[in-house]
């Protein structure tokens, strides 16, 4: 049977696509994003078990060598995360499709669909086309927040079962990508053109940061190299002011962009053709 890391359920969300939904946040990410909010999401635990005695509500416990979570004790103190020191946390579900799927089914009178996110979601792509496949039955409306690194013209099956995608655009600039992610941004450009064509772009996400990515280029040239494409479904921009919350330590001394320059950016993007634009 098919299974999924899941680090977090949010049951009622509103700020993760179109009305109420429900989110589910997937272990495990490909990219290494310095400005990451939730960098425990990354990795997947190693058992070196170093957080289980750090516990002070006897949530953790080691059965065959693995750390086991009792969610039930579990008071999200959040002693685990602080010091893991790859990147994982041990607060994570493994479910299948069935059991996922009567946590949605709860929420259905509340919600008008599902937000896969992550991590990166797509990186457990067999369990999402399971899980949206179910979901369809019922109604609900499957939305993926990813990263872009997966190219999604090689899944059509996936891409059937996907109502859209919101996807993060980090940079226009290969280098920079590189430096900000550690990975390229080639299959990311590839489907966000993909995306727009069979209009399935909801929404695309960039955070700028001061001193650090040329913010201008990156909105110009994005915004440039979709434009054509606004005519099949209009795509949202969302231009996200970098925070320093929850970033790991050694990147929390980067700035965020003024008001004044945010305004600026989002003159750019209306100037080429982006009518919703949000910025956050
Ligand atoms: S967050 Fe939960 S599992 Fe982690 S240390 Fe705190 S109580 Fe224990
Ligand atoms: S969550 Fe981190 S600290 Fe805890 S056992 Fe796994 S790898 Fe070790």
């Amino acid at each position: 049977m098919i299974r999924a890391k899941v680090n977090k359920i949010i049951d009622s969300s509103v700020v993760d696509g179109p009305g109420n939904r429900t989110a589910i946040f997937f272990q495990g990410c490909n990219f290494n994003c310095k400005y990451c909010h939730n960098p425990e999401t990354i990795n997947h635990c190693v058992n070196c078990l170093k957080c289980v005695d750090k516990c002070p509500s006897k949530a953790l416990t080691v059965v065959d060598g693995k750390v086991l979570w009792n969610k039930d004790n579990c008071i999200n103190c959040d002693n685990c995360i602080k010091v893991c020191t790859f990147n994982a946390s041990p607060k994570i579900q493994n479910l299948s499709v069935d059991e996922l799927l009567s946590h949605i089914k709860r929420n259905i009178p509340f919600i008008k669909g599902i937000t896969t996110s992550g991590g990166e979601c797509t990186l457990q792509k067999d369990f999402l086309i399971e899980l949206f496949k179910e979901t369809r039955k019922l109604g609900l409306s499957n939305f993926l927040d990813s990263n872009g690194s997966i190219r999604f013209s090689d899944y059509p099956e996936l891409m059937e079962y996907t109502d859209a995608v919101m996807l993060d655009i980090k940079s226009i600039d290969k280098d920079e990508h590189i430096e900000l992610t550690s990975k390229s941004n080639e299959i990311v450009l590839e489907n966000a053109k993909y995306l727009a064509s069979i209009g399935k772009l909801f929404e695309i996400r960039t955070v700028v940061i001061d001193d650090y990515l040329d913010n201008r280029k990156t909105v110009y040239e994005i915004t440039n190299m979709l434009r054509e494409y606004q005519k099949i479904k209009e795509i949202r921009y969302k231009i996200i002011r970098y925070r320093h919350f929850g970033v790991r330590e050694e990147f929390s001394h980067m700035k965020a962009p003024s008001e004044e320059e945010m305004n600026n950016l989002k003159d750019i993007a209306n100037k080429n053709g982006f009518a919703n634009v949000l910025l956050v």
